[in-house]
């Protein structure tokens, strides 16, 4: 398997050698030169295998250049009980009305990143043994999505996260479960100002080639063709506990905001997987729906963007669509990377016209929708009255969402990215229930924590790397 860029400008390379790296030379998104096809047949022998074992099955047409012993060595490792809390890793329960739920997360920082992560934290390790190199990787978060890439890199040789947090703007919990760390090659800074404050510092550093170089600065963002191929599993997997018999339509629904999560669908669908309908669920920065509803898409400035109680969806721009339009496109890169300069020049692109868009949903599968803090509110509190259970904010939203789109006879997988406990408070305020702690974190608030602070400062943050990477 050889992996180009969606806009044309890179040379074909191998899983192992885009792995370490964020976008193309050309400012494109890796893709992959086929998907692979699964047949109904190889589907039904895969009905048995460990989650470990599917991992592999599906990653195999994709990392071909790792040696297969080594691969299977890594998603054994990977998925295992003790890390997931569970032998299913991804279980699946009813929920009602013709839906199931998708337990995403109950990996070590109770939301679906960790999934591709840690498998990430294995591959980077791997990785960078066999070419003998290092990696740093930088990184600013609001709360989530660093401490997932921490719980996955900690104690990993050769690589080391420096992850900027905004000083006195998290959560208690969240700084707990950050900072509690201690492991020497995980380095959380706390910068006196707002999350963006953060971002800014983390591009500056990047756009320094020289330092970057020399650091050996890297990303984990959610472009990562590792992470999107690790994702693609779960559907796989999901499928085949909630199929009837296989062969039959299963639909899918998914809290979405940069794209990577139903990509990684889009992706399971084109290699064979029965999909029948991939739901974008979307909360008020409702970028995705108004493409997949009008053919038009806007990138949001930060201004535009809001803030809201399902916050890992509050995004301006979904970094990952460019993969799902590079497919819509009929996989020309000459016609993607049109319309990327239409959206540079004119900030937006409008394929209503486009007889390719007409096949959105009936082609690909592709139907969407959004959700307001008042349809959480109101989700949340229904699923509590009539199941008893929690669920996070951004399921809701994806729960809200799919309703209209549940066929009878076809399964509607929501996809779970977070529990309850991470989003307290909006859970409080929907059911008057304060969401249990799960028992390895509780106390965690009371752990001694491991963080230095830094002013705003460029300089400052590129002082402290350059002292912490030679030890
Ligand atoms: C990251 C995240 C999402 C959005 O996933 P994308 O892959 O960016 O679309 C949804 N919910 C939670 C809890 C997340 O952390």
């Amino acid at each position: 398997m050889k992996y180009f860029s969606s806009r044309g400008g890179m040379q074909p390379q191998s899983f192992s050698e885009i792995l370490l790296e964020g976008l193309a030379p050309d400012g494109g998104l890796a893709v992959p030169d086929h998907y692979p096809q699964v047949s109904l047949a190889t589907l039904e022998s895969w009905k048995n295998l460990r989650y470990g074992e599917l991992a592999f099955e599906v990653l195999k047409h994709y990392a071909t250049d790792i040696p297969q012993a080594d691969l299977t060595a890594l998603t054994t490792k990977t998925y295992t009980e003790a890390v997931y809390g569970t032998e299913a890793i991804t279980p699946v329960r009813d929920l009602f009305d013709g839906m199931k739920v998708l337990e995403l997360s109950n990996g070590p920082t109770l939301a679906f990143k960790d999934m591709a992560m840690q498998l990430l934290g294995n591959l980077f390790e791997y990785q960078l043994a066999r070419v003998g190199q290092e990696l740093n990787i930088l990184g600013a978060t609001s709360g989530d999505t660093g401490s997932a890439a921490e719980y996955a890199m900690r104690g990993k040789k050769g690589v080391r996260v420096f992850m900027l947090s905004p000083a006195g703007k998290m959560s208690a919990f969240q700084r707990a479960q950050m900072y509690s760390l201690q492991d020497p090659n995980i380095f959380n800074i706390a910068v006196e100002g707002l999350f963006d404050d953060c971002q800014d510092i983390v591009k500056a550093v990047s756009e320094d080639l020289p330092f970057k170089s020399r650091q050996k600065i890297g990303t984990v963002n959610s472009i990562n063709w590792g992470r999107i191929s690790a994702q693609v599993v779960y559907y796989f997997n999901a499928y085949l506990r909630v199929a009837a018999k296989v062969g039959d339509p299963v639909s899918f629904a998914v809290p979405s905001g940069n794209f990577g999560n139903v990509l990684a669908g889009h992706i399971a669908r084109m290699m064979g997987l029965p999909i029948r309908k991939l739901v974008v669920a979307t909360n008020e920065n409702n970028v995705l729906d108004e493409f997949f509803k009008t053919g038009v898409y806007r990138p949001r400035t930060s201004k535009e963007t809001h803030i809201t109680s399902s916050p890992s969806m509050d995004i301006s721009k979904a970094s990952n669509f460019e993969r799902f339009v590079y497919d819509l496109m009929g996989r020309d890169p000459k016609a993607l990377k049109a319309l990327w300069d239409q959206l540079a020049k004119d900030g937006k692109f409008d394929l209503s016209a486009d007889p390719r868009f007409k096949e959105v949903e009936a082609k690909y599968g592709f139907v969407s929708g959004c959700s307001t803090h008042a349809d959480r509110l109101n989700t949340i509190r229904e699923v509590y009255q009539r199941t008893g259970t929690l669920i996070d904010t951004h399921t809701a939203d994806a729960v809200k969402v799919a309703k209209p789109y549940v066929e009878v006879g076809v399964p509607m997988v929501v996809l779970e990215t977070a529990l309850a406990v991470k989003f307290a408070e909006t859970i409080e305020e929907a059911t008057g229930q304060v969401p249990p702690v799960p028992k390895a974190f509780e106390g965690i608030e009371k752990l001694p924590q491991r963080v230095v602070n830094m002013p705003i400062s460029v300089d400052a943050v590129k002082q402290f790397i350059a002292t912490h990477t030679h030890l």
